[in-house]
């Protein structure tokens, strides 16, 4: 558990949240101060109503006959007006079911729809609102599919991204004809969106998304395999659906990594996580391609295995941490330079 102590009076916001405008803090630092009223009516809107209405009462001064006090702070104001068309775009993003939520939303309201894994086919997903009956579930992937259909009219860019897992039969049940799909082609152990940010993909996915919405460059209904650069680089390939299909799917579909699997420098094999050693190259009983080698390359998993004094047997390849003196596989001892290769 990480925990953190701030002290109260190294907090800015602290005096000011007990002591509003009569603060001494703030005025000595030069911070403008504006009061912010936001109508009570709003919060008992259903979400759809609300994300329709919020734009107007932030904008719109005598909206409900409130006068919003954000507004006659001039920077905030400025702001607002220039960017509410991205902030209200960017509503509509969200992962798993908060990305059906983003794509049932955003159909008549936001300029760019980002979904990440989102569900679509309710009455085949394992995470699902709870519904009245299968007709309803059914009634409501149909919705999404119409708002979906609704933002690419209004020619609003629809972006889902899924891994090659249940999330991708989901994205096959979507009308592709008007949706932009990027396949990643792995199988996540942990929420999609978390790996991406983990593998430093969500934000240059994000930025992308924001740079063609204010570029006003509509998205490419089309189907694309997603391939991860190092650094948070991601080239597309533009895909046929029984293309994708038999590339994940068919007889000759490569097995898919998973986080953390590493493809060897020498052999381009898959290797999972155990391995510090690729387990298909070996010479005189030792194996002889280690995850250290130039040309290996690993998916991503947010850790930063193998770090200096992280260790691999040659012996039987078992990927070791530099705290394990012997190998868990084989006994061998991490002390016996011709049988444990350390990271220095
Ligand atoms: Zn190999
Ligand atoms: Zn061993």
């Amino acid at each position: 558990m990480y925990r953190e102590y701030v002290q109260s009076d190294a907090n800015w916001s602290d005096a000011i949240s007990r002591l509003g405008r009569d603060d001494p803090w703030h005025k000595k630092h030069g911070f403008a101060f504006a009061p912010l009223c936001v109508p009570l009516e709003v919060f008992q809107m259903d979400l759809h109503t609300m994300l329709k209405f919020v734009p107007h009462a932030i904008l719109d001064q005598d909206c409900m006959g409130v006068s919003h006090g954000i507004l006659n702070f001039p920077p905030i104001a400025a702001l607002v007006r220039r960017y509410a068309h991205v902030i209200f775009a960017l509503t509509s993003v969200g992962a798993s079911m908060g990305g059906f939520g983003a794509l049932l939303h955003g159909g008549d309201l936001a300029g760019s729809i980002l979904a990440f894994s989102p569900q679509a086919n309710l009455l085949e997903a394992s995470l699902r609102p709870t519904a009245a009956s299968p007709e309803a579930l059914r009634q409501m992937s149909e919705n999404m599919f119409a708002s979906i259909r609704a933002a690419s009219k209004r020619g609003a860019r629809v972006e889902v991204h899924c891994a090659a897992d249940e999330h991708f039969l989901h994205a096959m049940s979507m009308p592709l004809e008007h949706v932009s799909l990027v396949v990643h082609t792995l199988l996540p152990r942990k929420p999609f969106a978390r790996l991406l940010d983990k593998a430093q993909q969500l934000l240059p996915i994000f930025g992308d998304a924001v740079y063609r919405l204010l570029r006003d460059q509509p998205a490419p209904a089309m189907i694309r395999v997603g391939c991860w650069q190092r650094g948070g680089d991601l080239k597309r390939y533009v895909a046929e659906k029984g293309q994708l299909l038999s590339l994940l799917f068919g007889p000759a579909s490569a097995e898919l990594p998973r986080p953390a699997d590493w493809f060897c420098g020498t052999c381009f094999r898959r290797n999972m996580t155990s391995h510090f050693l690729c387990w298909n190259c070996k010479d005189g009983g030792e194996f002889t391609s280690p995850i250290t080698q130039a040309g290996a390359a690993r998916i991503p998993d947010g850790s930063c295995y193998p770090r200096a004094g992280d260790w691999g047997c040659r012996r039987c390849g078992t990927a070791m941490c530099a705290y394990q003196w012997n190998c868990t596989g084989c006994g061998v001892s991490k002390w016996n330079p011709d049988r444990a290769l350390v990271v220095t």
